[in-house]
């Protein structure tokens, strides 16, 4: 996988510490409860790693908003189904490493799966109706893997506050939703999705595409903005705002859609006409690779 070069930007804050990289989760977790009796203000950034400008800027705000930043780097195998691409997922540390560097990490927290999940695991978080429709419903167990592991993560690191991207709608509410029903004391930061100039949203998983392929998956963010100019124009229709999208979208030959829905922002329940804010989210297969996005309308 080659290693795409990130600019360092004016707005790059350096590290206060000196970078560590830390793969013993028990290592991590000692460090961490030094640093909070030290009295700094921690901030993790999750990640699985073959970082892009989205990741970073979530780095960089973390780096804005606390005294430590630790990055986590882990392809967590309980969020992919049977199905999925974890074996193949793009994996680049020397390059997010150098990255991480750049753009404020102090630690880089860097596991292994087996010294992640002991021989025997058998706890998992289960958060309900937010994680049943969209992603939960065509990725079964995945937000179980994704909840779980955060909830992991954050024991090791022992954060103040957690940065995420909009860019996984439905994870961000169910991740926020987690840590208000348990109690777990982190503050969850959501940050706007980045994009490509084209308007491709950014992911690590672009990497898939062939050149036309990549072409198509702009059928995406021109789906999203066929229904906001419907949207502007006065539409609160979700059919016919869905209508509008689905037109966009099947333009383009090699892209089918997942799932296209319209949501409560807040509830992620189904809705018919948009009165408050709502998202409209997709996941969409350009040939065999599955990209997401989604806008939230606010009327
Ligand atoms: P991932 O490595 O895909 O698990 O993503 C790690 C974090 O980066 C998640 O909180 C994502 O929502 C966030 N993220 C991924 N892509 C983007 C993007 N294009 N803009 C903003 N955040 C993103």
């Amino acid at each position: 996988m080659p290693t795409t070069p990130v600019a360092a930007d004016a707005g790059d804050l350096p590290s206060r510490l000196p970078f560590e990289i830390l793969r013993d989760p028990r290592a991590m977790r000692a460090r961490a409860e030094d640093l909070r009796r030290d009295g700094l203000r921690i901030a993790v950034v999750p990640t699985m790693g073959s970082l892009h400008d989205g990741h970073l800027s979530l780095l960089r705000a973390a780096r804005a908003r606390a005294d430590v930043v630790i990055l986590t780097l882990f392809v967590n195998p309980t969020q992919f189904g049977p199905s999925e691409d974890l074996a193949r997922y793009p994996r680049d540390e020397d390059g997010d490493l150098a990255k991480a560097r750049r753009c404020g990490a102090d630690i880089a927290f860097v596991p292994e799966v087996p010294t992640m999940y002991a021989a025997g695991a058998q706890t998992f978080i289960e958060v309900r109706e937010l994680a049943r429709p969209l992603c939960g419903e065509k990725r079964p167990g995945h937000f179980a893997g994704v909840a779980t592991v955060v909830t992991k993560l954050f024991n090791l690191t022992q954060p103040h506050v957690a940065f995420f991207g909009e860019k996984d709608f439905q994870q961000l509410a169910v991740i926020r939703r987690m840590v208000r029903d348990l109690d777990q004391g982190v503050e969850i930061v959501g940050m706007p999705i980045v994009r490509e100039p084209d308007g491709l949203a950014m992911s690590s998983r672009n990497a898939y595409l062939s050149p036309d392929e990549r072409t198509q998956a702009l059928a995406l963010s021109h789906g999203l903005a066929a229904a906001e100019a419907a949207f502007t124009a006065g539409e609160r229709d979700a059919a016919a705002l869905l209508a509008a999208a689905t037109a966009s979208i099947a333009a383009a030959p090699a892209a089918r859609i997942d799932y296209l829905e319209l949501r409560d922002a807040d509830e992620l329940t189904p809705v018919d006409r948009v009165t408050r804010p709502a998202v409209l989210a997709m996941a969409v297969f350009v040939g065999r690779t599955r990209l997401i996005d989604n806008r939230v309308l606010r009327p």
